[in-house]
């Protein structure tokens, strides 16, 4: 039965200054719900990240919330998808639909400042430095406990608190991130004053190379380079990761795309340790069977999380955190948060299985890979259209 006390929201709490986060509070807003923003990290101290590529529905999404032009503004228009195998062959091409927003690239920890900042011209106060710890749900509202002792109270509270969440702990403390087998690098080269860019302007082409060993990524404006790489790895040892150092790293990396075309090598010469984003495993979360409780919901990679092989986490994130912010303007809490996983679960789980695939692909071994090489351009050609892809790319938020 609902509970009466759970009407509608008219204040929110919401923890985590990622994507979701600061999306959320716009939304919510916009809604005629007040919102503040935790964010644990004091702005700067945050990984500036290797290059994330905004989908036309991830800015479709910023578009309800004012914050599309923004984020194109700061990025690199990249419409094309090139992959390649580890022998230069061309494998297939990905154009956006040219009805739909221009894909952007914008370095990772870059969209997050784009968005606070967002959030906090438009009023919205994005506290940072505070680490959500705990809540309190007292039928009437709910308190959140930071690690500085001090508390905040709402009606809602929405955990938009990334992959690790906290707040999800509060909800299904058994969900945690399952590794995908790879574990991922990356960071932007070149830029005035390091002696010419490490690859000529890619011309709006992000090039994939599904190599030997490993998968390398990158995108050039002509100034700097994008970069990432993922290198399988069975096993998982965090300790392992952490103690390895970055001349260990760059040595495996060169190892690894030595046999392979392509200028992975001319952009490691560049990599530095102040421009290199260390060993992450790369993770996902492909089910978490219950988004709320009480007055507690979770969005975003909190929620739903892809492996970066998609190039969804973000987009999906920011969908999740407008459509969240949309059930709560129209119903009461407790219908607004069934209403909204309702709207939100086949999507995102559909998005994260697709990217379990591409993960399989990315860590095959050599006779996979041949299959891999040789069935691709076939199977690019027919399925990588913008009419098959649609359903991903063309999707909006009726706000
Ligand atoms: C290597 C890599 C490459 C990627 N590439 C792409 C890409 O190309 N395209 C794409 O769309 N997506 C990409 N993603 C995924 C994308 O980064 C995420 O899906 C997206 O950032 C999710 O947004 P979010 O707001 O849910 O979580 P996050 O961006 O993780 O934000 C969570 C925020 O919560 C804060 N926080 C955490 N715990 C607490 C706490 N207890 N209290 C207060 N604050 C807290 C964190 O500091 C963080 O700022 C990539 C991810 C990785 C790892």
């Amino acid at each position: 039965m609902t509970n009466p006390q759970l009407h509608q929201a008219r204040t929110a709490l919401v923890i985590g200054g990622g994507v979701a986060g600061p999306v959320a509070a716009l939304a919510l807003r916009k809604a005629g719900i007040e919102a503040q923003v935790y964010e644990a990290h004091h702005p700067g101290t945050g990984s500036k990240g290797g290059p994330l590529t905004l989908a036309a529905n991830g800015l479709n999404a910023l578009r309800v919330v004012g914050a599309d032009a923004g984020v194109a503004a700061a990025g690199t228009p990249t419409p094309r998808m090139v992959i390649h195998s580890g022998t230069g062959k061309v494998l297939g091409e990905v154009g956006s639909d040219p009805a739909l927003p221009a894909v952007t690239t914008v370095p990772r920890g870059r969209l997050a400042e784009l968005l606070q900042a967002r959030a906090e011209a438009e009023g919205i106060t994005v506290v940072h430095g505070k680490r959500f710890e705990g809540a309190v749900d007292t039928g009437r509202s709910v308190i959140a406990q930071f690690d500085d002792h001090t508390t905040a109270e709402a009606d809602v509270l929405i955990g938009c608190d990334g992959i690790r969440s906290a707040v999800r702990g509060l909800i299904d403390p058994a969900i945690g991130p399952r590794y995908t087998g790879l574990i991922g690098f990356g960071g932007y080269v070149g830029g005035p004053g390091t002696g010419g860019p490490a690859v000529p302007d890619t011309g709006g082409a992000f090039h994939m190379i599904f190599g030997r060993r490993a998968f390398f990524g990158y995108l050039s404006d002509g100034e700097r380079t994008g970069w990432f790489a993922n290198l399988p790895e069975k096993r998982l040892d965090r300790d392992a990761l952490r103690a390895t150092s970055f001349d260990e790293w760059t040595a495996r990396l060169r190892a690894a795309f030595a046999d392979d075309a392509g200028p992975a090598l001319r952009i490691l010469d560049q990599v530095t340790p102040e421009n290199f984003i260390p060993a992450s495993p790369l993770e996902d979360l492909p089910h978490v069977p219950v988004w709320s409780r009480g007055r507690i919901a979770i969005a975003g990679d909190a929620a739903h999380a892809t492996s970066p092989s998609s190039g969804q986490g973000a987009s999906l994130a920011a969908e999740s955190a407008v459509e969240l912010a949309r059930c709560l303007r129209d119903l009461p809490i407790a219908r607004a948060f069934t209403a909204y996983e309702h709207r939100r679960r086949g999507r995102v789980e559909r998005v994260i299985a697709a990217a379990a695939r591409t993960n399989q692909s990315k860590a095959a071994g050599p006779i996979a890979a041949r299959f891999r090489d040789a069935l691709m351009p076939f199977f690019m050609a027919r399925f990588a259209t913008p009419e098959r892809t649609a359903w991903q790319h063309g999707y909006t938020i009726d706000w």
